[in-house]
């Protein structure tokens, strides 16, 4: 019995949990979950500084025609310990030097004219203006970062403003990735009658990349028990395996007897999609195993629907699935009933609606025609006929195309 395509994600995502937290170095910490909330130190910024370079004046002396005396200097870096701005004087100041006492106004450089030693000022002056306040930006003890969140260059930034040399985040998972069969030639070596390139393993490298993991490759496994259990053994060390291949009814279909042998515990095979029917589930001691068909379309779709929301999940992420999009189909599309058919499509943005076109053959033997999509439409299992004009929910894979 095949499951359904939305029990069989259900089941993946209670079976896997966030790897333990590590100190990673902000160098490296983009795009990874912040597994503490993280709250101010200290006021930011932590004393009053000027937000241009100017002069630090009083603005009640600075009415129209009034020059002010210049004493005083307060560089970026400097200090503005004694030094005090005094009625009708001014003190020159760069962006980010700490403000003087007395002040309580910055005129920037390009509002004033310097004289004989007296500032003559060319435009207004408020109280307050160009001032940064202690505090304006994130007062003391406030959470500036929640755990759970995706770091992104401007969470990175507020950390190492904090003093962070490293962030707290999920473990990037470590993916053993193997490819199986004996038709399987490594790209660049030679290659004979009867032959392919492995080609899987770098479009799942690539796809583990992409979202944070760290890929494993173990190579190819032939379809015979012995290679097969030694590299599924290998690859059983790591945080979460994915083989391609062999798990379809061939004769040399070998992956699931070797899983079991292995004890790993099966949570499912076979789901009620297309592509992707023959997908298999596991867990060995609590680690995820994936075997996705060995066709390279298939393999794609199936890692999309179910490798990288529990890839998410593994690494903290709160949002694993992305919310579908609605699009219009722009031709009618025929199904049988029983399966989710992903369909490779391409959205673009027509007025205020999406649009959807199929990509090209759906035949899962087309890889150009998922080259072309930039969307996946997910067709329900009940589903026989959607109409041209008929709305269709659609996973996006890459940018929408404008039109
Ligand atoms: P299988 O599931 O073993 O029957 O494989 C299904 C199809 O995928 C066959 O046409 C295989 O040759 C092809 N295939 C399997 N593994 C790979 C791979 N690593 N790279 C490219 N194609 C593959
Ligand atoms: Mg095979």
């Amino acid at each position: 019995m095949a499951l359904s395509f939305e029990a069989a994600r259900t089941m993946i995502l209670e079976s896997v949990i966030p790897l333990p937290p590590e100190a990673v170095s902000l160098l490296d910490v983009v795009g990874m979950v912040i597994a503490e909330d993280i709250r101010a130190a200290w006021d930011m910024p932590l004393w009053n500084n000027s937000a241009m370079d100017g002069f630090a004046v009083r603005a009640e002396d600075c009415v129209a025609g009034q020059t002010l005396t210049v004493d005083g200097y307060i560089p970026a870096g400097g200090s503005a310990s004694g030094i005090n701005v005094k009625p009708g004087g001014a003190v020159k100041i760069m962006t980010g030097a700490p403000a003087p006492a007395g002040c309580d106004a910055i005129v920037p450089i390009e509002e004033t004219v310097e004289k004989n030693g007296k500032l003559i000022l060319t435009g207004q002056v408020r109280p307050g203006d160009h001032l940064r306040i202690r505090g304006e930006d994130v007062s003391k003890g406030e959470l500036v970062i929640a755990a759970g969140t995706a770091l992104r260059p401007a969470e990175i930034n507020m950390l190492a403003s904090f003093g962070y040399r490293t962030a707290p985040v999920f473990r990037r998972p470590k993916v053993a990735i193997l490819s199986t069969g004996d038709e399987l030639v490594e790209p660049g070596e030679d290659i004979g009658t009867g032959q392919i390139f492995n080609s899987n393993d770098y479009s799942i490298a690539a796809a583990v990349k992409q979202l944070g993991g760290e890929p494993v490759l173990l190579g190819i496994a032939r379809d015979d028990r012995q290679s097969l259990t030694e590299k599924i053994a290998a690859g059983l060390e790591e945080d979460l395996l994915i083989t391609t291949a062999g798990v379809s009814m061939g004769d040399h279909d070998l992956v699931c007897d070797v899983l079991e042998v292995l004890q790993v515990e099966r949570r499912f095979w076979k789901v009620d999609i297309k592509p992707g029917r023959p997908t298999a589930f596991g867990l060995k001691n609590g680690k995820p195993v994936f075997s996705l068909p060995g066709n390279p379309v298939s393999s794609m779709i199936t890692f999309e629907q179910f490798v990288r929301p529990a890839l998410l999940k593994m690494m903290g992420h709160q949002r694993v699935i992305e919310p579908l999009v609605r699009a219009v189909m722009q031709e009618t599309i025929k199904k049988k009933p029983g399966r989710v058919q992903f369909l490779r499509v391409r959205v673009a943005k027509d007025g205020q609606r999406l649009v959807a076109s199929s990509s090209g053959d759906q035949n899962t033997g087309i890889l150009r025609t998922l080259l072309r999509a930039n969307g996946i439409a997910v067709l329900p299992a009940d589903l026989e006929q959607l109409r041209s004009g008929e709305e269709v929910d659609v996973q996006l894979i890459a940018a929408v195309d404008i039109v």
